[in-house]
């Protein structure tokens, strides 16, 4: 039977004295309506919890909680959780992205998979950083299809995700690696790590130098494909007393193209690039599967760091197909070639102790 002794003995059992005062000291203050908010611990180690409505008598001028007089009504009420311990439990196993706050710098096609799947995980907080504009072209190959055409792709991820999920916070920058950096817009003393996936070599490196000098030990994973669904890498680099960075990759020859890792041949007969009859922009074949393919990679090796299951900097790769990357034309790499299981050996072995940014000599 509900009854208002039935709610005070129930709110005072087990409750600390300093609780009890708390509670005293706010049912002072008259309300009309109360919602209240019970739980009891099942025999099963689960928590069940249900809700009651509170109401006072019309002109009352007590709080409905304070003595039996003054709660007219009490209504049963059904509750539903959704606090982030609980959503992220009912969908993942326990995971170590849980509650971490991160930067994903890059928000193409591969960029927004793994933002959502990040949030998916329970991810409590992402920075998003990237300058381009969500365009028709892309649709089929990122998260946020067909909405925000024309506007900023972090803008775009920000709402559909603040939608989408509410317990995680966004924050969005619609600026270069270089001028979010110049511009503080991401604080990275305050981050469990950073997720790299521009596809550009140039802004990769400059992040390699950057997060080495400023912010040595945060993981900074660089995610990227291959053209044609040939595979993708994910290149774990900057954790503590590791060696072994992105730049490692290229050595001297800096070859923009292609890097050591890559699994399409250093010399091509021609460039990777096609273009649609009609269009003028040129894009670099890949499918949504690919992207989606090594977001996955990444996450599952980011989870790894953070669980601290890894502690060396690797290079770890997916391989795909090669039918439809030989037929129009190029040749795959020695790597390429390599076993699953060679891969694997290696992924450790790839620091070049004559890099100019973790060599010997520097
Ligand atoms: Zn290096």
């Amino acid at each position: 039977m509900l009854s208002h002794t039935f709610v005070q003995d129930w709110l005072f059992k087990d409750v600390t004295p300093s609780l009890i005062e708390e509670i005293q000291q706010y049912i002072r203050r008259p309300k009309r309506n109360e919602y209240v908010v019970l739980s009891t611990n099942q025999p099963d180690g689960n928590l069940a919890c249900f809700a009651l409505e509170l109401r006072s008598p019309a002109h009352a001028d007590k709080h409905p909680l304070f003595d039996s007089r003054s709660c007219k009504s009490i209504f049963p009420l059904s509750v539903k959780r959704v606090d982030a311990s609980f959503l992220v439990a009912r969908g993942n196993v326990v995971n170590s992205l849980f509650g971490k706050q991160g930067v994903i710098i890059g928000c193409g096609s591969v960029g927004g998979f793994i933002s959502e799947d990040l949030i998916r995980m329970g991810v409590s907080s992402l920075t998003l950083i990237d300058h381009d504009i969500l365009s028709s072209e892309n649709i089929h190959r990122h998260c946020i299809g067909w909405r925000g055409i024309g506007l900023p792709k972090v803008e775009v991820l920000k709402v559909h995700f603040s939608n989408a999920f509410p317990n995680v916070q966004i924050n969005a920058f619609s600026a270069t690696a270089f001028d979010a950096i110049q511009n503080q817009k991401a604080d990275f003393s305050l981050v469990d790590f950073v997720v790299v996936a521009t596809g550009n070599p140039a802004a990769n490196c400059f992040l390699t130098q950057y997060f080495r000098d400023k912010h040595p030990g945060l993981p900074v994973l660089f995610s990227w494909l291959d053209p044609y669904g040939l595979g993708g890498h994910c290149l774990i680099t900057n954790l503590k007393n590791s060696r072994g960075c992105y730049f490692c990759l290229y050595g001297d020859d800096v070859h923009f193209g292609c890097n050591r890792a890559s699994f399409a041949h250093m010399n091509q007969p021609k460039h990777f690039s096609k273009f649609i009859s009609g269009c003028n922009s040129a894009f670099v074949p890949y499918g949504c599967l690919d992207a989606r393919q090594v977001a996955n990679l990444t996450i599952r090796n980011l989870e790894k760091v953070l669980a601290g299951k890894e502690t060396i900097n690797a290079i770890v790769s997916w391989k795909g197909d090669p039918e439809a990357f030989e037929q129009a034309g190029f040749q795959v790499s020695n790597r390429y070639k390599q076993s699953e299981m060679e891969l694997m050996d290696l992924q450790h072995n790839f620091a070049d102790e004559n890099c100019p940014i973790c060599g010997n000599n520097f």
